[in-house]
């Protein structure tokens, strides 16, 4: 067994007993592999082992992987765009992903929206939410998502699945379950006022427990599937 499929294999495990512990059942929480700065054979040696989701943060080193997998015949790969989203570079996420979960404003959902290809099935979205506030992050405030949502999910390019959200490393557990429980109560309000969202993209290798508690549906890991990146691509 490759290293990568041992390691998918003790997530897998992670996220059953996270959610065991929750009371959750079974397989209610997606595995997103985050596999940036890491090779299109790492990702295939993931596919081997059955993993279908992946996650690219930068969008040019996505696009290529993306390519060079297609031309090897990979079949049925789903691709996430998980990194900062440019409205002047929306183009390639458009035309090259299944997914984007990082929109935080209109013009790039907008944008997103009229660069689908129409052949393509509609770009799935989540809209990302600065849970825990400082103004130089990313994501829009939570009192603003409901606005922002409604206006995405009207977009007729783009079908809106639900938010995100990359909180700052808590200190323990029990603060980490405070600010994801605060996405997931904006969710369920969002869910409250009519809107159908089923994605709840947070966790990440070190907090997917916490997430798992808290109510997140998708977990992204990068590290504890592929080891730890040697090379930060540039944004
Ligand atoms: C890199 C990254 C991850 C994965 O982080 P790990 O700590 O390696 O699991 C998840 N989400 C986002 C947005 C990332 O940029």
């Amino acid at each position: 067994m490759s290293m990568i499929s041992a390691n998918l294999q003790a997530v897998q495990a992670r996220i059953e007993l996270a959610c065991a512990r929750a009371g959750r059942p079974s397989g209610s929480v997606q595995l997103l592999a985050v596999s940036k700065t890491f090779d299109a054979e790492a990702v295939r040696q993931a596919w081997s082992a059955g993993q279908r989701a992946f996650g690219e943060n930068y969008v040019q080193e996505g696009v290529e992987k993306v390519q060079q997998l297609r031309a090897a015949g990979l079949a049925g790969i789903e691709w996430h765009c998980i990194g900062p989203l440019q409205s002047n570079k929306t183009r390639p996420v458009a035309e090259h992903f299944d997914w984007a979960h990082t929109v935080d404003r209109l013009k790039v959902a907008q944008r997103l929206s009229e660069q689908r290809p129409p052949e393509l099935p509609p770009l799935q979205v989540c809209v990302q939410v600065n849970v825990d506030g400082g103004p130089n992050k990313s994501g829009v405030l939570p009192e603003q998502a409901l606005e922002l949502a409604q206006a995405v999910a009207a977009l007729p390019r783009l079908r809106l699945r639900g938010l995100m959200c990359i909180p700052e490393p808590a200190p323990d557990f029990a603060s980490a379950c405070a600010v994801f429980g605060r996405a997931r109560a904006l969710f369920d309000a969002l869910n409250a006022q009519g809107l159908a969202l089923d994605t709840l993209s947070m966790g990440m290798s070190d907090d997917l427990e916490a997430a798992v508690a808290s109510g997140s549906t998708l977990v992204r890991v990068g590290s504890a599937i592929f080891g730890a990146r040697h090379y930060p691509a540039p944004a």
